[in-house]
Formats: C-alpha cells, sequence, structure tokens
C-alpha cells in the first residue's frame, strides 16, 4: 500500500480523466477532479474550473485545499482537438488547443508547486500523446501542444528535483473515449493497423501507469515519457 496523498486530476467528468480518479480512489487517495460540467466519480471531490482561465485554477485549488489538504499529486489531464490540415488552421484553431492544452498544464504545474515545494513532495503527470512525438497529419495544433509537455516536465524536473518533486509525461496511444469515438470510421481502422498490439486501448490501462507513477515505488523516476500505447510509437 502507497501513502494516502490528495490528488487533483483535471478534467475529471469522463474519459481518461475520470478514469484516473476511479484508480486514485480505489487505491485510497483523496481525490479531487476539476469539471466544466458533470462531475468525478462517487468517491471524489468536484470542484469548477476551466483550465484556461488562470483565477479558476486558483479558485479550484484554494477549493482542494480547504477540503483536502494540499495537491500533492496532479495529473494535468485536461486536453481537447481541433483537428485540421495546416493549409486550413485557422489562427483560434491552434490558439485554443495550444492554450488549453499546454497553457492549461502551465496554469495548474505553477499553481499546485507552491504547496509542493512546501511539502518537498509532488507528483506531477502531464498527459501527453503518442502524436507529440510520432507527429500526426491535421493534428499540428494537437502535436505541438503535446510535444510541449515533454519540454515542462523535464524543465520541472531540473527546476524542482531536489526538491522531492518528480515530473513525468504520459503518453497515451489510441483509447476508447469520446475524442476517439469522434474519428471517422476510415481513419479508425487505419490507425489499429499501425497499432503493433492491434487494439485501442481502455482508459483504465492508462490510468494504472498514472497512479503508479504517482506511487511511492516510482520516486525515482522523473522527466521520463512514458508510452501507453501498443508499440505504436516504440517508446519514442
Ligand atoms: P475527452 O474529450 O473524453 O475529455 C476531455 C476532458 O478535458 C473533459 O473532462 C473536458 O471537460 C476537459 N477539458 C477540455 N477543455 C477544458 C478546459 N478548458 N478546462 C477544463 N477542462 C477542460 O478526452 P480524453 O479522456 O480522451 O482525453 C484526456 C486526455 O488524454 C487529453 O489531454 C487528451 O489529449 C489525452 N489523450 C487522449 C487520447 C485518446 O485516445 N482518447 C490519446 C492520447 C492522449 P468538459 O467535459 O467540460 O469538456
Amino acid at each position: 500500500m502507497t501513502t494516502a496523498r490528495t490528488v487533483l486530476i483535471t478534467g475529471g467528468n469522463r474519459g481518461i480523466g475520470y478514469s484516473i480518479a476511479e484508480e486514485f480512489i480505489v487505491a485510497g487517495h483523496r481525490v479531487a477532479v476539476t469539471a466544466r460540467s458533470g462531475s468525478g466519480p462517487e468517491g471524489a471531490l468536484t470542484v469548477r474550473a476551466d483550465v484556461t482561465d488562470t483565477a479558476s485554477v486558483d479558485a479550484a485549488f484554494s477549493e482542494v485545499e480547504r477540503e483536502l489538504g494540499p495537491v500533492e499529486v496532479l495529473v494535468s489531464n485536461a486536453g481537447i482537438t481541433a483537428d485540421t490540415l495546416i493549409m486550413r488552421m485557422a489562427d483560434d484553431d491552434f490558439d485554443r488547443v495550444v492554450d488549453t492544452n499546454l497553457g492549461g498544464s502551465f496554469r495548474v504545474v505553477k499553481r499546485a508547486s507552491k504547496g509542493m515545494l512546501k511539502a518537498r513532495f509532488g507528483r506531477i503527470v502531464l498527459i501527453s500523446s503518442v502524436v507529440g512525438l510520432y507527429g500526426s497529419p491535421g493534428q499540428v495544433n494537437y502535436a505541438s501542444s503535446k510535444a510541449g509537455l515533454v519540454g515542462m516536465a523535464r524543465s520541472i524536473t531540473r527546476e524542482l528535483g531536489a526538491r522531492g518533486i518528480t515530473a513525468n509525461v504520459v503518453a497515451p496511444g489510441f483509447i476508447e473515449t469520446d475524442m476517439t469515438d469522434a474519428l471517422p470510421e476510415e481513419q479508425r481502422a487505419e490507425y489499429l493497423k499501425s497499432i503493433p498490439a492491434g487494439r485501442y486501448a481502455t482508459a483504465s490501462e492508462v490510468a494504472k501507469v498514472v497512479t503508479w507513477l504517482a506511487g511511492d515505488d516510482a520516486g525515482y523516476i522523473s522527466g521520463a515519457v512514458i508510452p501507453v500505447d501498443g508499440g505504436l510509437g516504440m517508446g519514442h
């Protein structure tokens, strides 16, 4: 049994974030999720936050701190796509994807780092994607935002690594969620052919890696990119 921690997951009302929250609850942690709508799984505290808004992030952290104590484990999971070929990609399609996926992670990590530094303990997990390092046509905005998370985790590791804080990236491949349900059928079939495992993953297969990274056994892993992609990215 790993030490019980206060955990905050962004975007925990559905998909991978919801599953990560469930996994931490089962493992006996104090769990909060942010949601713009809906709520996290039973047993999680749900707080409202839009990760593109610094004041909203600050208010959400303050509520979690009041209810559950300082955030010791942060999982930056909230993310969006706005896929289209670069020739057709509007500036706004680029900006809002980067502002949510990369900027949102910056906002929550910055807010969490204060308490982690004080506690001289912290676990930061950034949910990236196989396409961050693999590339993907039609996802220049999304892949850029997800690649940026690698530089973020590694810089945090260099800045805060000596204070008991780790920062890692989990890079899922194709996971059965609303995000992949939205893909056209031909594209889904095409992707499937390129995955050595020959199948998509479940959200819980990602969640188990995240909880392990946040646990006592993973204290010496930092700045790493952990793929959960059935071999698609070949370890990057
Ligand atoms: P979903 O689309 O199912 O869920 C996305 C989550 O992010 C929702 O909770 C959503 O909240 C939240 N969110 C989006 N924008 C904001 C915002 N501005 N502020 C706060 N919350 C926000 O996605 P998945 O579960 O599939 O993906 C989760 C993460 O995993 C993402 O970062 C994604 O890029 C990554 N990923 C997913 C893969 C997949 O195959 N599904 C593969 C690789 C990576 P709301 O419900 O309010 O919209």
